[in-house]
């Protein structure tokens, strides 16, 4: 299958995409990610991701959100929300959402996505928002199974690929202490 896989960032996408092609699947990057903040951050995190496809000879298509809307529709009134609460479900549609539109507008035939490798993420809440989107296009790979955040974490090392310390909003950086 043609699939497009949500990149939310270049050490979790490691493990899913060689999981994918082990699938079978042909695989496409997809870097949306209003969420992060500051753009440079965005920008560090897109640099890492040309790197992974460039390594694995992908095609990434990088979207154009806004930082701003992202902040209106999906953090407004939840800020002070802890990781995993409703300002996360929110910010998984909001991405998830850009996904299936492009999932839809460039033909592929399924779009999943990399939030999942990550032991910090529910996956069923992930798979929820996915099938709410679509029950038949999205599909529900819970990539932290078989170790896979153990996987992503040595191909991030082996492939010197830029690793974050924080999720990706504002919210989500922890003072220095
Ligand atoms: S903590 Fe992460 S998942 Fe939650 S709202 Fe912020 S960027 Fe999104």
């Amino acid at each position: 299958m043609k699939v497009l896989l949500h990149t939310c960032c270049a050490p979790c996408a490691t493990h899913c995409v060689l999981t994918l092609l082990d699938e079978g699947h042909e695989v496409t990057l997809f870097y949306s990610n209003a969420n992060i903040a500051p753009q440079e951050e965005w920008q560090k995190r897109l640099d890492a991701v040309q790197a992974l496809a460039y390594h694995y000879d992908l095609p990434l298509l990088v979207d154009t959100p806004t930082h701003d809307d992202w902040l209106t529709q999906v953090a407004s009134g939840l800020e002070e929300e802890p990781e995993r609460g409703k300002r996360c479900e929110r910010c998984f549609r909001y991405s998830l959402a850009r996904a299936f539109a492009a999932t839809t507008k460039g033909s592929y035939d399924a779009f999943t996505t990399s939030l999942t490798v990550s032991p910090h993420k529910v996956s069923a809440m992930i798979f929820e928002v996915g099938k709410e989107l679509s029950e038949i296009q999205f599909l529900t790979m819970d990539f932290k199974k078989n170790n896979g955040f153990k996987h992503s974490l040595e191909l991030t090392e082996k492939l010197g690929l830029y690793r974050q310390s924080y999720c990706g909003c504002e919210f989500s950086i922890k003072p220095v202490s």
